[in-house]
């Protein structure tokens, strides 16, 4: 139907959110000052939270889900953009206050979108989402806080998931020697071609853990927190970083301060959803020299925008390997 756009909206429902696909128009969208033309939205682990009601995400009833999309602007009344430009947006509460990349138009602040790099295509924006650029931010942290290469290995924890996998695909690029902790050793070769050089059970690290264990990795990039995160500080050598980003495992942190007060360790927090803007220019722009595009294809699935109910069931089952890209236009 002219004027109309195709999106899936989320109502409040008695036990869990009812998923519903809808045709809604211009007037369905919320404040903004730029209109995107949604190409692609994926499936983030907080998009499954929102779609299964697993955790309370959405704050605002009905919502269009979908915490970031990739799509050329379509009309803007912010001097910064304009028709036709290429933006991708992560967080800010898209998805969660304000609806989000699971249409085919979206309206948003401009204050809240990226110019892509030109070697970022808008469907490999998404191949990489908020999942890929948190990965990136982590990598970030660890450069920032003196994590190089030649200081040991570096764990990617959740390796198989997608903070993870893109993770390992770019450590592997600077150069890191990279352990990947999963608890799918069908994914051994898969993480092997992503670029780990080693495969670890998470089954090691996902019980109750030592103040200090034995010291075996420079740095990590956490997915999982918990007890697992508690296991990566107490077995990260003298000096080095751990950036923790996720929660797959809980929300806790059952561990001691020896980490910090008897090996110096430094625990980096990683926030995507609010990053200063500068951080996110930073973050995209590194993607697009460091990340292999060939690793990134290799752990992308295409689906469509009717596949992403089923999808955000996987993901919090942990079913769902490296990344998915949704084309909304499908
Ligand atoms: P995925 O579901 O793709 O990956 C999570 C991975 O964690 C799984 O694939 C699995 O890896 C592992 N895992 C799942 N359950 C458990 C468990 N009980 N114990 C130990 N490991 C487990 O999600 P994403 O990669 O999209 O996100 C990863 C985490 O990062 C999530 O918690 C997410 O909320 C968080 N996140 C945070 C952001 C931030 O701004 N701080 C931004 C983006 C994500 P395997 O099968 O290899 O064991």
């Amino acid at each position: 139907m002219t004027g109309t756009f195709r999106a899936i909206r989320v109502s409040k429902g008695e036990k869990a959110p009812q998923v519903e696909f809808a045709n809604l128009t211009e007037a369905d969208l919320m404040e903004g000052d730029v209109t995107v033309a949604v190409d692609y939205s994926t499936v983030n682990y907080k998009d499954g939270l929102a779609l299964t009601g697993a955790a309370p995400i959405i704050r605002n009833w009905p919502l269009i889900p979908g915490i970031d999309f990739s799509g050329k602007v379509e009309k803007s009344d912010n001097p910064n953009f304009k028709p036709g430009e290429r933006v991708v947006l992560n967080g800010y509460g898209v998805g969660e206050g304000h609806n989000g990349g699971y249409a085919q138009k979206a309206r948003v602040k401009g204050d809240w979108l990226v110019k892509l790099p030109e070697a970022i295509s808008n469907e490999h924006a998404m191949a990489i989402g908020t999942a890929g650029y948190t990965s990136m931010l982590c990598i970030l942290a660890l450069e920032k806080n003196g994590v190089t290469p030649d200081k040991g290995d570096v764990l990617v924890t959740g390796a198989a998931g997608g903070v993870g996998s893109v993770a390992i695909a770019i450590l592997a690029k600077l150069g890191y020697r990279v352990i990947a902790s999963t608890g799918r050793a069908s994914e051994a070769d898969y993480l092997k071609g992503l670029g780990a050089a080693e495969i670890i059970d998470r089954g090691e690290l996902s019980g109750p853990a030592k103040p200090l264990g034995k010291e075996r990795w420079a740095a990590a990039v956490d997915c999982v927190g918990s007890h697992t995160l508690a296991n990566v500080l107490s077995m990260t050598k003298y000096g080095g970083t751990v950036a923790a980003c996720g929660l797959a495992q809980g929300l806790d942190l059952p561990g001691s301060v020896a980490p910090f007060i008897l090996r110096g360790i430094t625990l980096a927090g990683i926030d995507s959803v609010m990053a200063p803007m500068a951080k996110r220019v930073e973050a995209w722009k590194r993607l697009a020299t460091d990340l292999d595009m060939k690793k990134l294809d290799a752990m992308s699935v295409r689906a469509k925008l009717d596949d992403v109910p089923k999808l955000g069931q996987e993901i919090i089952a942990g079913q769902v390997r490296g990344r998915v890209i949704v084309d909304v236009n499908a």
